[in-house]
């Protein structure tokens, strides 16, 4: 066993070195599936968990959309069961955190918490996280009515009156979409001005299921099992108002996890990283998958998609190095 005694773990022990084929940072849809197809080609893959096991998929109430669920599944499940499946074929679950990286030459360096592995392939599957408001009952009412997913959640507020937050692109399309299901939708904006672009401006002002509270913020969402109103302030006035709702959409922007990769790995202007349809980064061998690198379709199921075609691009690099 190498040991790099310059490296100090959380215990104040030497990190302890290993060497792997593929390691995977992230063990959202996009990591386990990753992690699934790189067992399954035998490359004894290994999966940092991060702090939030499971990922954003995790955190939702429950998932209608994912195919092969009919009934739907528990957000949380469909993370274990993801995580179950790549382990039946071999894939290692580390509960530990990568802190940096150095992709400047094969095998990467990856420093986490606990250990410094050396990778001769990596799949970023470090997925995205939603802003938050901040405000009280928010965390606590997070899948009891409180959303950072229309696609997700929508259908659970059929007839119902709800709040988006928001004056962006993703505030206005999301409120659009919600108007299937929804009776009523109050987008509550910081400003008097919408961010988002013209053409979905004039189709949500046209809409006629969404209004506007202009010039306001949310200071707290309350209920107890459920979303049950809000308080409002006006910006302007510093009026607060209290506004029954029974659910609030919060679209305020997402932060790829990508951090760690900076100055390394090519990032948009947004901070995703840059990829393409073969999952490929600026550097051989290191491939994303899912939000980290996906600002457009944010599912679980397409990351899973992503997280098996990085994986399959994975195992054809290491054969084309005649290392798989
Ligand atoms: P965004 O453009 O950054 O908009 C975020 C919105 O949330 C802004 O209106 C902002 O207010 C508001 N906001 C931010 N922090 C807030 C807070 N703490 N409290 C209250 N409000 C807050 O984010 P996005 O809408 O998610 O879009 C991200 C990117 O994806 C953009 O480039 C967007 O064009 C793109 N996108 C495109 C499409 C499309 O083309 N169909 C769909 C979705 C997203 P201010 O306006 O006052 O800053």
């Amino acid at each position: 066993m190498d040991l790099k005694f310059n490296e100090m773990s959380m215990s104040n022990q030497p990190k302890e070195e290993k060497h792997v084929k593929v390691l995977i940072i992230g063990s959202g849809p996009a990591g386990f599936s990753a992690a699934l197809y790189a067992a399954r080609g035998n490359l004894d893959p290994v999966v940092l968990t991060g702090n939030e096991l499971g990922g954003q998929v995790s955190l939702t109430y429950t998932v209608e959309n994912y195919p092969g669920f009919p009934e739907g599944v528990g957000g949380q499940e469909l993370g274990e069961l993801f995580q179950k499946q790549a382990e039946k074929f071999g894939a290692i679950v580390e509960f530990d955190t990568a802190i940096s990286v150095d992709l400047s030459q094969r095998p990467f360096t990856i420093t986490t918490e606990n250990a410094i592995y050396k990778a001769e392939t990596l799949i970023v599957a470090t997925g995205a996280t939603p802003f938050h408001l901040d405000v009280p009952g928010e965390v606590n009412l997070t899948g009891k009515g409180v959303s950072y997913c229309a696609t997700c959640d929508g259908w659970f507020f059929k007839e119902k009156d709800v709040i988006v937050v928001g004056g962006g692109d993703s505030a206005l399309e999301e409120s659009l979409f919600l108007t299937r299901y929804v009776k009523s939708i109050t987008i509550v904006h910081r400003r008097d001005e919408l961010r988002a672009g013209a053409i979905l401006q004039k189709r949500a002002k046209a809409e006629p299921k969404i209004k506007f509270a202009w010039n306001t913020v949310i200071t707290e969402v309350l209920g107890n099992d459920k979303v049950e109103a809000v308080l409002l302030k006006d910006v302007v006035t510093g009026n607060i108002r209290k506004e029954k709702t029974d659910g609030v959409f919060i679209f305020i922007g997402h932060q790829p996890n990508t951090q760690i990769f900076l100055g390394q790995l090519e990032l948009d202007d947004h901070s995703y990283l840059k990829t393409n349809a073969l999952m490929q980064t600026n550097i051989p061998g290191v491939f994303v998958a899912g939000e980290a690198g996906d600002s457009n379709y944010r599912q679980v199921v397409t990351s899973a998609g992503m997280g098996a075609a990085a994986a399959m691009q994975a195992i054809r690099f290491l054969e084309a190095q005649n290392e798989g």
